[in-house]
């Protein structure tokens, strides 16, 4: 079987940018990156595509221009690990070994965990931004919708972008009160959670979206079957199940971790990479590291937590390499822009325990607060900073991880 010294499992935003940076440590360390898909997509992107904002291509590059240069590109997927032979299998049967494992396959959509759904996806007022090839359909929707009801679901935790169920909602009202028809259409947010969002200090400012739009809060109610044809949607409430008639549905489907980490001696009892949540090292294997939404950590599961992620375990797999300890530690911090109308973000940064972890000072923008700089942000900066900063492993660009030290 090959051998390399490092060999990354996923190509998505934690793989790419921890090999990015791995690099930028130690020019010329033999690196390896198992991924089989041919397009690498900047998912934050969906929601403004959904939106009408940003066209679907933008938000996708081929997979193998984002491949950091000297590194080998296994185009395949992984189908198990042997942790204690250093040893990775991939589908075809051929196996892989290494002196330190990255984890970071993401998590998986359980669209299937919904009966009726995959069947309707795309056709009949059902959508999800969660996927390229939908979020158009979202935009379409909302353009065409002139009266009816609007229903937008959340499903239980974890999901990647907590918020981005709420920001398809706020960016459609947004559209219809735009075009006078918001009074026409009657829209309800469906959460299987019980509360809005997480962390109590962005809650009145969403609070105050909910009340302009005329939303129906609809806490404790989750989805779990879609009849598209006949254009209703079944959830589970504490009190039995209730029906609801819709004339668009915007689905955001239950994540689980992805079934060969889950079925594999790293997986934590959640299913996700076991990671210390500071060192992000694994638990029982010393040179295995997890990050992005497939790890365990109970931090929020976005992009920007990947981007904060990344440089610590680099810098810790090299101290691994080095037969030494590691001393960088992630803070848990986690973001999520909330587009609340066009033209305006309540920008939520966070990290362990719900505590505020803002990046600029309050006078520039204050995250609790809907502001227009954080639209900026969200629209312009944030996506040239992930494919030209974090992508590439510029720290000076992408920002530092949070290295506490250990
Ligand atoms: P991914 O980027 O999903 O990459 C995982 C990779 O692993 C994929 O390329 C996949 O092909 C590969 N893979 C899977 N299985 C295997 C296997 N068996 N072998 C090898 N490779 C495998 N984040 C933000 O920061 N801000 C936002 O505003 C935001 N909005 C979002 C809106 C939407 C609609 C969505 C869907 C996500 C949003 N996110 C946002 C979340 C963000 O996209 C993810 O948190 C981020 O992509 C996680 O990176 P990752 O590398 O862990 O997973």
């Amino acid at each position: 079987s090959k051998s390399h010294t490092v060999v990354v499992i996923g190509g998505g935003a934690a793989g790419i940018a921890t090999a990015a940076s791995l690099l930028k440590r130690r020019p010329g360390l033999d690196i390896a990156i198992v991924e089989p898909a041919d397009t690498h997509a900047y998912q934050p992107g969906w929601t403004m595509v959904g939106g009408g904002i940003f066209e679907p291509e933008v938000t996708r590059r081929p997979m193998a221009s984002v491949m950091p240069r000297g590194v080998e590109w296994i185009r395949a997927a992984a189908k198990s690990f042997q942790p204690d032979d250093n040893q990775v299998t991939l589908e075809d049967g051929s196996t892989l070994r290494y002196e330190v494992l990255v984890v970071a396959p993401g998590i998986r959509l359980a669209w299937e965990k919904i009966s009726g759904l995959e069947d309707t996806l795309g056709k009949n007022g059902v959508t999800s931004n969660y996927r390229y090839d939908l979020a158009p359909y979202t935009w379409e929707l909302v353009q065409s919708i002139t009266s009816g009801r609007a229903i937008f679901t959340q499903p239980p935790m974890p999901i990647k972008c907590a918020g981005a169920p709420q920001k398809a909602m706020y960016l459609s009202c947004d559209h219809w009160r735009r075009e006078g028809m918001l009074d026409r259409i009657d829209v309800e947010f469906c959460n299987a959670g019980g509360v809005l969002f997480g962390v109590p200090d962005y809650v009145p400012a969403l609070m105050s979206y909910v009340e302009k739009y005329d939303i129906g809060l609809r806490l404790g109610h989750n989805l779990v079957s879609v009849d598209g044809p006949a254009q209703q949607a079944v959830f589970k409430t504490e009190d039995g199940e209730v029906t609801r008639d819709f004339d668009m549905l915007h689905v955001v489907p239950p994540q689980v971790a992805p079934q060969f980490l889950a079925d594999s001696p790293l997986a934590a009892e959640s299913g996700f990479t076991d990671v210390d949540q500071h060192t992000l090292r694994h638990n029982r294997y010393d040179n295995v590291f997890g990050l992005g939404d497939g790890g365990s950590m109970p931090n929020a599961k976005t992009a920007a937590a990947a981007r904060k992620q990344a440089p610590v375990v680099a810098v810790n797999v090299l101290q691994q390499l080095a037969g030494r300890g590691p001393k960088a530690g992630y803070d848990g911090y986690g973001s999520c822009p909330l587009t609340v109308e066009r033209g305006k973000i309540v920008l939520a940064e966070f990290a362990y325990g719900g505590k505020l972890a803002p990046s600029f000072p309050t006078w520039l923008i204050d995250g609790t607060k809907a502001q227009r700089l954080s639209w900026m942000l969200k629209a312009d900066a944030l996506p040239w900073i992930y494919w030209n900063g974090m992508l590439k492993g510029r720290e000076w660009l992408a920002g530092p991880g949070n290295m506490i030290a250990q």
